[in-house]
């Protein structure tokens, strides 16, 4: 019987659904669980025919399970990509976050579940040595399929309390910067933006379906006041603010 990693942890509910890692985690996913109830949430996740878990589970009252040991490769992430890496779960630790999600009414996170999780993702990446950067939403690692953890998710309280990547949004004014299906330079110029990053965006120079769930994913996480997948200015001097906030 395998005790929690972190300390954090309350217990170790352990879950079938796992498998071999291949390498050390350097990356940390987080979720939300996107059901109505925790324990439906949590029984779906301890389920075989489920084929799906995660390491950790923070319910909204902060209370902490494991589930995976973080040794072995949990089946949160799915089909992704980040940076160059396309098997997210052999690459993460995933966290669910009981909320019922876009489906649910996108309700607020509850104070002491986000101060759980950031208690339980310092323990994590101070452990594992998870640069900030590397603190993702399953929506940036799958941004065809996903939303989770949503624009509802407090990045900005996480990064001043020493978790993920942030810098502040640029002020939104004016509107896209590009119709659905333009082609051209500045567009190419968006998306090698977007890939530098880590966003597993194809550099087509089209303003494709798949780069504006791109920009949708990028908005999610980091300029959440207006999520509509179009590229405007305040969009890209986020992002660019962002890339230079990690060269230095
Ligand atoms: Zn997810």
């Amino acid at each position: 019987m395998h005790g929690p990693d972190s300390s954090l942890a309350a217990e170790f509910l352990a879950s079938p659904n796992f498998g071999e890692r291949r390498g050390a985690p350097n990356a940390l996913v987080l979720h939300y669980t996107g059901m109505p109830t925790a324990e439906g949430a949590l029984a779906t996740l301890l389920d075989p025919a489920s084929e799906v878990s995660a390491h950790y589970f923070v319910f909204e009252d902060g209370r902490i399970v494991q589930l995976v040991a973080e040794r072995d490769r949990a089946w949160h992430a799915g089909k992704g990509f980040w940076k160059g890496e396309s098997d997210l779960n052999s690459a993460s630790i995933g966290i669910e976050i009981v909320n019922p999600g876009h489906d649910g009414g996108a309700p607020p996170y509850p104070d002491r579940q986000i101060a759980a999780t950031i208690a339980l993702a310092r323990d994590i990446l101070s452990r594992r040595k998870i640069p900030p950067e590397r603190v993702l939403a399953h929506s940036d690692v799958a941004p065809l399929r996903k939303r989770d953890p949503g624009e509802a998710f407090p990045w900005r309280r996480l990064f001043e309390d020493g978790v993920g990547h942030w810098v502040e949004p640029a002020p939104i004014s004016g509107g896209a910067l590009f119709r659905h299906e333009e082609e051209g330079p500045p567009v190419r110029a968006l998306q090698a933006m977007l890939a530098l990053y880590g966003y597993g965006v194809e550099i087509t120079g089209v303003y494709d379906r798949h780069t504006r769930a791109v920009v949708a994913a990028f908005q999610r996480h980091f300029r959440p006041a207006r999520v509509d997948g179009e590229a405007d200015a305040s969009t890209v001097a986020t992002l660019k603010a962002l890339i230079e906030a990690c060269r230095r």
